[in-house]
C-alpha cells in the first residue's frame, strides 16, 4: 500500500456570514448578492481546474464538507448543484459523511428539505448557547429558540446525524448558566456536541473589548469547571468524548473531523481553505478578491506549499493524535522520535501510558496546546 492510499476527504469553505460575531477570526465577508455570485463561479472553476490536474487521483471521497462563514449563506439550490458536480467530478463513497454548517437563525425548512434531498446526510448547526444574553455577548444574531426550530425542522427533512457547536466560558455567562444550555439542548436528542472553550483571537472584536476594559477575559478556572461539567453531563446523556471538544452517541463520531486527526487526506476548497494531498500541506488564499482573481486566470489559488519530511509527518501524527481521547499507539512516538519528550510530558502529568498506547490525561487535554509545543 503506498503511503497515500489514505482516505480522503474534501472541504469546500463558503467564506460568509450575515455579520461577523465578536470572537469570530475566520476568513470571512459579509453576505452580499455581488460577491456571492463572483464566488460561486470561481469555486465552479477551481473543481475545474483540480479535476483537470487530477489533484484527488482515483480514490473516492470518505466525506465531504461544506463549512464556513456560513454556508447556508448561499441558496439551498446553490449548495444542491454544488455538491451534484462533486460528486460528478470526483468518485464519492457510498457510505460517505457529507456534512453541511447551517445557522438555526436563518436556515428554513425549505431549505433544509432542499439539502437533504441533495444528499447532505449530516447538518452542523452553530447553537453556540442556549441563554439569550449570551447572544448578546458574542454578537450573534438570532433567538434561543430558533435553535429548537432548526433541528426539528432538520429531522423532519430527513437528517440523522445532527451536530450542535456550543461555546462555553462566554463573557458573563455562568456556571448555571452552562449546565442550563446543555440541559436544554439535551431535549432536542442531537447525535454530536461540540463544546469550545472561548479563546481570544488576535483583530476580533471581543479582543478590543478586552484590550478597552469593556469586557473581561475568559476565567480559565470557571472554564474547567464547564468542561467537567459537560464531560460528566454529556457521559450520563450518553456520549462518548472522543476528541478534546468533541462528543457523539455511538456511530456518529465525525468522519471528516477524524480524518484532520487520523493523518487522512483532504482537498480544501474556497478562500482560506487547507488542503494536504500527497505529503504537501497546502493553502487558498484568504481573500475572496484574489481568490476569484486566480481563477479567472485559470490558475489554482494557492499561496504556500509546505512539502512535510518523513519525519514532519510523523511529528504531525503524533500531535494531531493525541487530541483523539484514544491517544496514539507507543509506536508513533518511537516513529516521531519523540520519547525524551514524552517522558517529560508523563513525569508532568500531562500524558498517560501504557504497553500499547500513549494518550492525553484531564489535565493534559487542558493544556493539549503546551503539550503540542513540547512535541514539535
Ligand atoms: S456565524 Fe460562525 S462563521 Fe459566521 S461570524 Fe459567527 S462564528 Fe464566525
Amino acid at each position: 500500500m503506498s503511503p497515500w492510499d489514505k482516505d480522503v476527504g474534501l472541504y469546500v469553505h463558503i467564506p460568509f456570514c450575515r455579520r461577523r460575531c465578536h470572537f469570530c477570526a475566520f476568513y470571512l465577508e459579509i453576505a452580499q448578492p455581488a460577491p456571492m455570485a463572483r464566488f460561486h463561479s470561481a469555486l465552479i472553476q477551481e473543481i475545474a481546474l483540480h479535476r483537470r490536474q487530477e489533484s484527488l487521483d482515483s480514490r473516492a471521497l470518505q466525506s465531504i464538507y461544506f463549512g464556513g462563514g456560513t454556508p447556508t449563506s448561499l441558496p439551498a439550490d446553490q449548495l444542491a448543484a454544488l455538491l451534484t458536480l462533486i460528486r460528478a467530478t470526483w468518485p464519492t463513497d457510498v457510505t460517505a459523511e457529507v456534512t453541511v454548517e447551517a445557522h438555526p437563525s436563518s436556515v428554513t425548512a425549505r431549505d433544509l428539505t432542499v439539502l437533504a434531498d441533495a444528499g447532505f446526510n449530516r447538518i452542523s448547526f452553530g447553537a453556540e448557547s442556549m441563554t439569550e444574553k449570551d447572544f448578546a455577548s458574542i454578537g450573534r444574531f438570532g433567538q434561543v429558540q430558533d435553535t429548537a426550530a432548526a433541528v426539528q425542522a432538520a429531522r423532519r427533512a430527513g437528517f440523522r446525524n445532527i451536530n450542535l457547536d456550543l461555546m462555553y466560558g462566554l463573557p458573563g455567562q455562568s456556571l448555571q448558566d452552562w449546565i442550563h444550555t446543555l440541559e436544554s439542548l439535551m431535549t432536542l436528542a442531537p447525535s454530536h456536541i461540540s463544546c469550545y472553550a472561548l479563546t481570544i483571537e488576535v483583530g476580533t472584536r471581543l479582543a478590543q473589548d478586552i484590550a478597552q476594559n469593556l469586557v473581561l477575559p475568559p476565567d480559565d478556572m470557571l472554564q474547567i469547571d464547564m468542561e467537567s461539567a459537560a464531560e460528566r453531563f454529556l457521559a450520563e446523556a450518553g456520549f462518548s468524548r472522543y476528541e478534546i471538544s468533541n462528543y457523539a452517541k455511538p456511530d456518529y463520531a465525525c468522519r471528516h473531523n477524524l480524518l484532520y486527526w487520523t493523518g487522512g487526506e483532504y482537498l480544501g476548497l474556497g478562500p482560506s481553505a487547507q488542503s494536504y494531498l500527497h505529503g504537501i500541506r497546502f493553502g487558498n488564499v484568504a481573500d475572496l478578491d484574489a481568490y476569484v482573481a486566480y481563477l479567472s486566470d485559470n490558475r489554482l489559488p494557492t499561496s504556500d506549499h509546505t512539502i512535510l519530511s518523513v519525519s514532519e509527518r510523523q511529528r504531525d501524527a503524533l500531535v494531531f493524535g493525541l487530541r483523539l481521547l484514544c491517544g496514539v499507539p507507543r509506536t508513533a512516538i518511537e516513529a516521531a522520535e519523540r520519547d525524551h519528550q514524552i517522558d517529560e510530558l508523563i513525569a508532568k502529568g500531562l500524558l498517560d501510558a501504557d504497553h500499547y498506547r500513549v494518550r492525553l490525561t484531564s489535565l493534559g487535554r487542558r493544556y493539549a496546546d503546551t503539550v503540542a509545543e513540547q512535541l514539535f
